[in-house]
């Protein structure tokens, strides 16, 4: 009866994961999603309470008391956190999820052995796998966390022989790892894998850029799913499998969307050192030929628009603009002027960056277009306002195919009438590369912070009525 129940409450909890990754692929249904997802996890986890009652287990004050502890510092983490800072945030949680897969799959082998079992193939392949894939997603996380929070340099830390150690180090855990499946009553080999794993973890992500992180991130993510999947079969626990599955899945689904995005094959991202050579804002490669503006000249520029679009960027995130940004769309509509948003689908460090801001500020939904929908009516745009955006309306993509965004699709925004760039200098985005589009006839600058550039657009605006 009680294992009929728990059967049950793991299903309840598989098909609410799978509503959640529907729910989650709109903006209007995300936040509903990840209600369901939680609930989905609460019965999860009740379920697994109900099995260990089942085995007599006595660690239910542990168990309790671990959770409390661990949802304690998770809710404060989750209330403190910078919107900026999510993909750290990210990195670190799909990190611990690594590092918990690796210590129950090494407990499970060592409970195995003191109780004189002899551990099954299944067991010690998945324990092998568990403890590898575990230990590189820790390691490798807790790198990209380094990096995004520059703990350590976002360059991309390379040294000669670096991929041939690497590979040394995925063959060596692996035959270690055979080794352990011939001979499952050495567990200290398990210990040794992942020794060698955390090296792996380490000197992998090492030479990948800062602004490449979250790719890293979510390939991580994807990890830490096979990791939890692989502690399913040790512990021969489907809901564990089941879950781990839909991350592992869904992880590598979402890389390749953001790889598309930018037109980088994963092995570029990877292994391409991409933000190694930045170019800087002293390189006078606008020298003379950008047009500065103040904040009066824009409002004038707005007071003759009929059509507006305001393309946001990693430099909204940063100067937390977006509800400045609202405020200045609410204005213009009030003038009878047509507002609408167009997102990038890698604008910002993280998938769906930008959405998130906007439906923060209360943007309507339906005012938020994506790249392929908006960028046919660039042409008949009057005014185009890119804020912190960078890399994703750079025309270099366009025309420059040894450029490293060549082949990357770009919100064409150089197609409206007039572009205004709000940024604060001539520094380049994530890329490192110039953006011609800052020198371009059509473009006027205003070099500000983002929020307190809209907040000076919208009082000229007023002003100007
Ligand atoms: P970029 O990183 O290209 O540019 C951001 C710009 O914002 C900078 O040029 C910076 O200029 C400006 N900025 C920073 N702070 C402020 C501020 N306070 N106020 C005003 N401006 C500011 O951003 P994009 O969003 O255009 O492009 C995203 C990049 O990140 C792409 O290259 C993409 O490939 C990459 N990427 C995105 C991922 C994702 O999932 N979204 C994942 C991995 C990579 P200045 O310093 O002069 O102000």
């Amino acid at each position: 009866m009680r294992l009929a129940l728990v059967n049950l409450g793991y299903l309840a909890a598989s098909v609410l994961f799978i509503l959640t990754f529907k729910g989650l692929s709109h903006p209007r249904t995300a936040v509903r999603a990840n209600l369901l997802g939680s609930v989905g996890m609460l019965v999860a986890v009740v379920a697994t309470l109900l099995l260990l009652g089942r085995d007599g287990a006595t660690g239910y004050a542990v168990i309790l008391g671990g959770m409390a502890v661990g949802g304690i510092i998770g809710v404060l983490l989750a209330l403190r956190i910078r919107m900026t800072a999510m993909p750290q945030m990210v990195a670190l949680l799909n990190g611990f999820g690594g590092a918990a897969s690796v210590l129950v799959a090494g407990a499970a082998l060592l409970e195995a052995l003191a109780m004189g079992q002899v551990p099954s193939a299944q067991f010690t392949v998945a324990t092998v796998g568990a403890g590898i894939i575990g230990t590189v997603t820790f390691w490798g996380s807790l790198v990209a966390f380094a990096k995004l929070e520059e703990i350590i340099g976002g360059r991309p830390l390379m040294f000669s022989g670096q991929r041939a150690l690497n590979a040394a180090l995925l063959l060596g855990s692996v035959l270690l790892g055979g080794w352990l499946v011939v001979t499952p009553e050495a567990a200290w080999l398990y210990w040794v894998i992942v020794a060698a794993a955390t090296v792996l973890g380490v000197t992998a992500v090492l030479p990948i850029g800062g602004a490449d992180m979250p790719v890293v991130i979510t390939l991580l993510n994807s990890y830490s799913g096979l990791a939890a999947c692989a502690t399913g079969f040790v512990l021969d626990n489907n809901m564990l499998i089941v879950a781990g599955s839909l991350v592992g899945a869904s992880g590598i689904i979402l890389t390749q969307i953001m790889c598309r995005a930018m037109n980088r094959p994963i092995a570029n991202v990877l292994f391409g050192g991409v933000g190694a050579e930045v170019v800087t804002a002293d390189d006078d490669v606008y020298a003379g030929r950008v047009k500065s503006v103040s904040a009066d000249e824009i409002a004038m520029v707005l007071e003759a628009a009929r059509r507006v679009v305001i393309v946001p960027g990693y430099g909204m995130a940063v100067a937390q603009a977006q509800h400045a940004v609202r405020d200045l769309a609410r204005l213009l509509e009030g003038r009878g002027v047509e507002v609408e948003f167009g997102i990038h689908p890698v604008a910002g460090r993280m998938p769906g960056h930008m959405n998130v801001l906007l439906a923060e500020a209360d943007i309507p939904y339906e005012k938020v277009k994506e790249m392929d929908a908006i960028n046919p009516s660039f042409a008949q745009t009057d005014v185009a306002i890119v804020i912190g955006a960078n890399d994703v309306v750079n025309p270099l993509a366009r025309t420059d195919p040894t450029s490293p965004i060549a082949g990357m699709p770009i919100l064409d925004v150089d197609k409206a009438r007039t572009v205004i760039v709000i940024k604060r200098s001539l520094s380049p985005g994530f890329a490192g590369i110039p953006n011609p589009l800052f020198a371009a006839e059509n473009t006027l600058m205003y070099f500000a912070d983002g929020k307190q550039a809209v907040l000076d657009l919208i009082d000229a605006a007023k002003q100007a009525a």
